[in-house]
């Protein structure tokens, strides 16, 4: 009876689809099937769908994991509410209430999810590309060598950079690089300081092998100073620039060097030919005078000592040309050495001179800090050895900063070397100016007390407010403050620069464009 009436109810169903010019589908048959038989059309649940997708669903969260047990768990009770909860706390909504825009990503980038008392526009695509450059950055500050570190940091990027990242595991392999990097940056310091430390003791050998060579010496010096931490790059760049000049002298002075050796070997050659055949002349000449000797102890008349003689003036006339030869030709290999050794004290003096200039700083002309603390040196000793007097001035730009960034770091520097000109005009010969640090300078006074030291800095204020310079059309006046301090008797040379400096800070706490004495 019941399996009539289904029957009947196809058959009506199948009548119905025509009639209604519906497509056959399962849906629209079970549709009209439900309406005919009279009972709700209600969707069977898809379990095994909902299985499916769950397997899928990627887990980067804590609060996506947490839903996906929620979902799982409706999906057992055939829970349509509950698979609707699960899905939206899933995808990082509130569960309830109208749609809230703030728990949506608006940052444009994937939302990847988040537990549900996090900052939801935390955790997007855009933040994991963040940290994937993060990473990228930091990854030349360590060296390449340890392949296997290189290759997990390239894992990372990449998997930050996937469009399905899955939070979780991103969290680990961050975990695990942080581990690393912090092992690497131990390393990548321990090796820094090994390298200075064994830069220094070649330095220091190679400074002491060649001790008489004053310009090599200095160069040394400076590598030495420059590998001194604290490193910056701007000490690297300045050393670079002072020893580019040196060193292409260097290789100048050693080609004109191995020159000079060839032409002294040459003419070595030439005069030891020369005494050679000399040796043989005079060998020759003697042999001569011997057989002659014979020949007149022999002779029993004048006739007999005719040819004898003739032959002793002949070997005696040749051998007065020979020797003349010899002295012209020996004199002017004297002539030839002498030019090549003059030729190479010239060059070790030009050596000097280049090695001189790198005790210069090259934007002011100014002593750099090498140069201050030779002649810092030279000073006290003076001062220790006969007991005169020592002032020195710490100067500094006032509001130098401000300059160069109103009218350009190239206008402060034309401001720096302005300047550094003033002074020079403005010092006494026996004056010394160096260049101490970025806009700070140094003036050692010798010979000259506390007050008199002031009164010269205050000299110089007020030429460099007479003198101002052009930026394009700009007239630029620079002001500075400074400190100064006479050397006491037993005083270091860090101990006097110290106390200007001191100095100098309260003429810029006290408003700058002032002179103090310490
Ligand atoms: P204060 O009056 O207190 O001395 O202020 P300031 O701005 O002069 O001092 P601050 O120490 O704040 O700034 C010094 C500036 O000098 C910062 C730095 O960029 C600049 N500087 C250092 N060396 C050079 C250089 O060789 N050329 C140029 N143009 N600027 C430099
Ligand atoms: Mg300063
Ligand atoms: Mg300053």
């Amino acid at each position: 009876m019941v399996e009539k009436r289904t029957f009947e109810i196809a058959r009506e169903t199948l009548k119905q689809l025509t009639a209604r010019k519906l497509v056959p589908t399962p849906a629209n048959y079970q549709a009209i099937y439900h309406e005919i038989a009279d009972i709700p059309n209600v969707q069977a649940f898809p379990a095994d769908f909902f299985r499916d997708l769950s397997q899928a669903l990627p887990i980067r969260t804590p609060g996506q994991l947490k839903q996906k047990g929620l979902f799982d768990y409706a999906v057992e009770r055939l829970s349509w509410d509950g698979v609707k909860a699960a899905l939206v706390g899933y995808g990082g909504f509130a569960p309830a209430g109208p749609m809230d825009s703030a728990s949506l990503d608006t940052s444009g980038g994937a939302a990847v999810s988040f537990p549900l008392d996090s900052n939801p526009a935390a955790l997007t695509s855009e933040f994991f590309a963040q940290v994937a450059r993060l990473v990228e950055f930091i990854q030349p500050a360590f060296s390449d060598e340890n392949a296997r570190f290189t290759e997990q940091t390239n894992q990372l990027i990449e998997k930050l950079r996937s469009p399905d990242a899955d939070a979780t595991t991103l969290k680990g392999l961050l975990a695990s690089y942080a581990h690393r990097v912090s092992f690497a940056a131990e390393d990548q310091a321990e090796i820094r300081k090994g390298l200075l430390k064994i830069l220094h003791s070649v330095c220091t050998n190679i400074g002491e092998l060649s001790a008489d060579d004053a310009w090599f010496k200095g160069q040394i010096d400076l590598v030495v100073q420059a590998a001194t931490p604290p490193l910056t790059l701007r000490r690297v760049d300045e050393l670079e620039r002072l020893l580019g000049d040196v060193i292409f002298k260097q290789k100048d002075a050693k080609y004109r060097a191995m020159e000079a050796q060839e032409e002294m070997r040459q003419m070595l050659t030439v005069f030891v030919e020369r005494l050679a055949q000399m040796t043989q002349s005079t060998g020759n000449y003697q042999r001569t005078l011997e057989q002659s000797a014979r020949g007149i102890e022999q002779a029993k008349t004048l006739a007999e000592l005719a040819p004898v003689l003739k032959d002793v003036v002949g070997a005696t006339r040749s051998m007065a040309q020979e020797t003349l030869d010899s002295r012209d030709q020996l004199t002017v290999l004297q002539e030839r050495a002498k030019q090549t050794e003059e030729e190479l004290a010239k060059l070790h003096k030009e050596l000097d001179r280049v090695s001189l200039q790198a005790r210069h700083d090259g934007l002011t002309g100014a002593l750099n800090r090498k140069g201050l603390d030779e002649a810092l040196n030279r000073e006290l000793s003076t001062l220790r050895r006969t007991g005169s007097l020592l002032c020195v001035a710490l100067l500094d730009i006032d509001n130098f900063k401000k300059l160069n960034d109103t009218l350009g770091h190239a206008t402060g520097d034309v401001a720096l070397a302005h300047l550094a000109t003033v002074a020079k005009e403005c010092m006494r010969p026996h004056d010394t100016l160096a260049r101490y640090g970025g806009e700070e300078f140094v003036i050692l006074m010798p010979d000259t007390a506390l007050e008199d030291g002031v009164t010269a800095m205050v000299r110089l204020q007020r030429e460099l407010t007479k003198r101002f310079f052009l930026a394009g059309s700009e007239k630029v006046l620079i002001t500075f403050s400074a400190g100064v301090a006479q050397v006491a008797a037993e005083e270091s040379a860090p101990d006097a620069l110290r106390r200007a400096d001191q100095a100098m800070y309260l003429a810029k706490r006290a408003g700058k464009n002032r002179v103090l004495g310490a």
